[in-house]
Parts: structure tokens; sequence; C-alpha cells
């Protein structure tokens, strides 16, 4: 089940504080956004398949109870929410901000923001949201006639740690983005060649070989796509894999590069200079799901209540949307 808040014109997405203060005042009100979200239908007993007006109860804002069986459905079983002794308010207010907050927000300013007293619970809810951020469906990208991929990989610094001054923990991140034409003469059209990013997809890769790099291709571009890379023999076997694979000369040529590869170059300087301005480095461990709020916010979209998948597996992260338009609004 798929809740995007923004197709559901019964569901009002704040666009400002005092709208969310509006639609939110307390936690009655979020668990009736929650309940609406689920059943735009109306409330349906998930035991006994009843439908119906629940009881609903104030000092338990997270239940509503079936008229028929008399049993208990909790509003955020299945979401990033499920479990936790943490008010649906302070997570709304928590989704608010990192919904609205263009780039992102560390776990510090986070728990100040929202008043926690500790910091281990700001970290665990970012990190959850972060983990709702990954789109259900998860497609591959490319398939489109007239349209190719370009993709790169590159290292990302990693957090230092007490291995002496300069010495970092660099992460290997490949990246795959779609390469879209806009239509000549439209008012959108800042950049002069027209193109732009379609979706992303970035994974943390063990290393530079065949097997890691192709094997990112294969699991995330869909057969028979044209794919730009440079010349690096982990892409030398793409052809052979059932793509229209298109190399271009002399690896580490940043000229080169930017000139033939500028779209997944573009994603790739959008994410370290994010990393770097809000979260001030990032251990690898965590990179993935970093990787997917990143990609995710090329969508501009946010499913915070949304029934989280049973597993995301890396390289599981979201779609997106132009890196020009991005930069305009950071
Ligand atoms: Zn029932």
């Amino acid at each position: 089940m798929v809740i995007d808040v923004l197709e559901r014109g019964d569901l009002p997405f704040p666009r400002s504080l005092p709208e969310f203060q509006r639609l939110f005042p307390d936690e009655a009100a979020c668990a009736a956004y929650l309940e609406r979200a689920r059943w735009g239908d109306g409330f349906v007993c998930q035991h006994c398949g009843s439908p119906g007006d629940p009881y609903r109860f104030a000092n338990r804002p997270g239940v509503c109870r079936c008229r028929h069986c008399n049993r208990d459905t909790s509003l955020t079983a299945g979401t990033v929410m499920e479990r936790t002794h943490t008010p649906l308010s302070v997570w709304f207010w928590a989704a608010y901000l990192v919904a609205s907050q263009t780039p992102g927000m560390s776990a510090v300013q986070f728990q100040r923001q929202l008043g926690l007293p500790r910091y281990e619970t700001a970290f665990q809810i970012l990190h959850k949201l972060r983990a709702g951020m990954v789109r259900p469906d998860q497609d591959q990208i490319g398939g489109n006639p007239g349209e190719y991929v370009e993709a790169d990989e590159t290292y990302v610094g990693g957090r230092t740690r007490g291995k002496g001054r300069g010495v970092q923990d660099m992460v290997l991140v490949a990246g795959a983005v779609e390469v879209k034409q806009r239509k000549q003469g439209g008012s959108l059209n800042k950049r002069r060649t027209g193109r732009y990013a379609g979706r992303v997809r970035l994974a943390v890769a063990p290393d530079r070989s065949a097997k890691s790099l192709s094997g990112f291709i294969e699991r995330v571009v869909t057969p028979g796509t044209t794919i730009i890379t440079d010349d690096w023999s982990g892409y030398a076997a793409l052809g052979k894999q059932g793509y229209l694979h298109t190399t271009v000369a002399e690896r580490g040529d940043v000229q080169v590069a930017e000139t033939f590869l500028p779209i997944i170059h573009l994603v790739f300087s959008n994410l370290k200079s994010w990393l770097r301005g809000i979260h001030h480095g990032v251990s690898p461990q965590h990179l993935q799901a970093y990787l997917n709020e990143c990609t995710f916010r090329f969508n501009r979209r946010f499913y915070p209540f949304n029934p989280r998948r049973p597993l995301q597996i890396p390289p599981s992260v979201a779609g997106s949307n132009s890196p020009s338009r991005r930069r305009q609004d950071g």
C-alpha cells in the first residue's frame, strides 16, 4: 500500500507552520489524519473485516476498536511509528520538519527543534523517517525510448575515526541516473541543453570490480536501456548483459567526465555537498540510509505514514527529480 499525500485530495499537506498548527493541534487530530490516510473510504477492521465507524479513546489516540468484534487496530501498525512511546504529535512535527527542510536536518538540530530530552530519541526518529523515505516500488530506472542512463561511481568521505589528521574512511558509491530531455522552449528550461535528471539510484558499492559495478547496473537499470559510462573495465561487460553501452574514453579526465557524464556528476556533487554541509561526515554503516534520503529529496515527495516494507535491501532508493530544481531550492 502506498500513500502519497500529495496525490490524495482528502489529505491536506501543510505548507506552513500556521497551517500545520491548524491541521494537527493535538494527538486526536494526528490520529484522525492517520485513520483517513489508511482507510480513505472509512475504517475496516483488520481482524474481522467489518466496516463501520470504530470506537475511539481519548487516552489511546493511536487505536481504533471494532464495534463488531471489539478488537483493537493500531493506526501505526506497519509504519515507521509502530511501537514507539513517542507521541504522534512529535512524529508529525518530525515528519513536517524533515519534509519541509530542503537540505534535511542533523539529529542535534532535530532534538533542539522538537524539544526532546534525549539525543538518542531524536536520532532514532530521524533514522526511521529516513528509512521510510525509500519508495515502496522498487522499479528499475531507464527503459524509456529516446532516453538514456548515465552511470559512474565516486568516493564519499566518511568520518575521521582517530586515524590521524586527514585520514578518512572513504566509501565507494555507485550511481545511475536517467537523463531526460525537456521540450524546447519550455519555461523550465534553465539548462541550455534542456537535459535534466529523471530518477536516480545510489548504492554503497564494496569495490570497483565488474561484479560490484555491473551488478549494481543490473539491479537498478532496465535491460535494453542505453547506458553511458567511462571506459573503466568494471563496466566493460554491460553490452553482453543486454544494455546498449556507450563509453566515453579517458577515465579520470575531469573535463571529459563533466562533458559526457554531466548529470551523474551533478548528482554526485549535490550528494557530497549535502553530506558535508548538513551531516559533517557520515559513518559508513549509515551511508546507505543517507543515500536513500538524498535520492528521495530529488523527488521532494514524502511518505512518512506509509507502511514500511519488511526489509529494504540496498540499492533501494527513491525516485528523483531535476537536480537543477533542487539546487534552486537549496
Ligand atoms: Zn472487527
